[in-house]
């Protein structure tokens, strides 16, 4: 490990970046913004509120002093904040203290990405990974709940790995009776195309999506069924701790990944931070709270004061909700702390994953 880096009380290094550029969005998926919260009365944050994008490359390039390697735009939907592209070129100026590259990519529905994907490369964008909840119309619409329709998506997916984003890599969240009847037609449809499927686990972040367990179908139950069309076989990870597993199709047609959030906990290996768009600093997707690095730039802090502030932060960090959940009841009633609660009092306190940052 390099002398800059910083690791936390699980010895776990600061190595990924989540940085939300906005908490807003043109769908509202169920899992996610349910349209009967993020209605038309919802207030999203004001346009002040925001970082800027030289405030977002300041605290990036802080964080990429001490040990970050990876960063990720994201949101809400990241595309909507206007000139992104500014931001990437910023970003991708940065270098790690022994002269490297980070990683920059980006995660978004595609709904602008068709028209941005060249400008986004031309920035400096490595990759993208777009989000796409089923092949079939019926159930995409009633998931985005917008109507917005599948063809599109694919059409900007296509736009994108043409312009060089690629593999772009392909985000399903299955939701039971939501959508789990298209896994293995999300499967076939991309199997052979040098894109690379994900399932993710149905998570409980924030507290408006009215989380079930039940309602997870556990990554084990998704390769069943894809393995019982498509025989797989299990592919190494690409880095030790990748979150996603791989699974590779036995007729050489490519890989798929499965993202086992609930069933199987990767605390033990997160190295992840996410700066939400009004400038919070959280260590766990699960935090109650995240840590004012605004105020702190807002009032002059200088370099060396915000470098402290962040290695404060992370030195301190214990954060393992996913392994203490699955140490728990199906309902997941654990605090930040690793306290196991008899009710879901935190669930109440629980952050947005459009606020903080997919
Ligand atoms: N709007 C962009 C998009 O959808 O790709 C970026 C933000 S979104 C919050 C990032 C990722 O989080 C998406 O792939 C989305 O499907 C996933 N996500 C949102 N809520 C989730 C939940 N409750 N469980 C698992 N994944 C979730
Ligand atoms: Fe928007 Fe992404 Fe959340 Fe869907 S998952 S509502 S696209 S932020
Ligand atoms: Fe990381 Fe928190 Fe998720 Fe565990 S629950 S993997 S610590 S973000």
């Amino acid at each position: 490990m390099d002398a800059n880096s910083i690791t936390d009380t699980f010895h776990r290094p600061l190595r990924d970046l989540r940085i939300s550029v906005t908490d807003r969005c043109n769908f509202r998926c169920v899992y996610c913004m349910p349209r009967e919260i993020f209605g038309r009365d919802y207030v999203f944050m004001p346009r002040e509120q925001l970082l800027t994008f030289e405030e977002i490359t300041r605290l990036a390039s802080i964080a990429v002093a001490h040990g970050v390697l990876k960063i990720r735009l994201t949101g809400g939907e990241p595309l909507l904040r206007k000139d992104i592209e500014g931001l990437v070129r910023m970003l991708a100026r940065l270098r790690t203290p022994d002269g490297r590259v980070p990683d920059l990519a980006m995660t978004t529905n595609g709904t602008v990405l068709a028209q941005k994907a060249q400008f986004l490369k031309d920035a400096g964008l490595k990759r993208v990974t777009v989000s796409l909840d089923s092949v079939r119309e019926e159930t995409f619409q009633a998931m985005n709940d917008v109507g917005y329709p599948v063809a599109k998506v694919l059409h900007a997916v296509e736009v994108a790995q043409a312009a060089g984003l690629g593999p772009v890599k392909i985000n399903m969240v299955v939701k039971r009776g939501k959508n789990d009847q298209d896994i293995v037609a999300m499967a076939s449809h991309f199997k052979g195309t040098g894109l690379i499927l994900r399932f993710i686990e149905y998570m409980d972040v924030g507290a408006s999506n009215g989380w079930k367990m039940d309602e997870v179908v556990p990554s084990d139950e998704v390769l069943a069924r894809i393995g019982a069309v498509f025989p797989l076989e299990p592919a190494a990870p690409n880095y030790p701790g990748e979150t996603s597993e791989r699974w590779r199709y036995r007729d050489g047609s490519g890989e798929i990944g499965v993202i086992s959030s609930v069933t199987q906990a990767f605390c033990r290996g997160c190295t992840r931070a996410r700066l939400s768009a009004d400038g919070k600093l959280f260590t766990c997707l699960f935090a109650t709270a995240g840590t004012d690095l605004r105020a702190l730039l807002r009032a002059g802090a200088s370099d060396a004061e915000l470098s402290g502030a962040l290695s404060a932060l992370w030195g301190g960090r214990a954060d393992r909700y996913s392994a203490l959940r699955s140490a728990d009841t199906p309902e997941g009633t654990v605090t930040r702390e690793g306290t196991v609660t008899p009710e879901a009092t935190v669930a109440a306190h629980k952050i947005e994953m459009s606020y903080i940052g997919g």
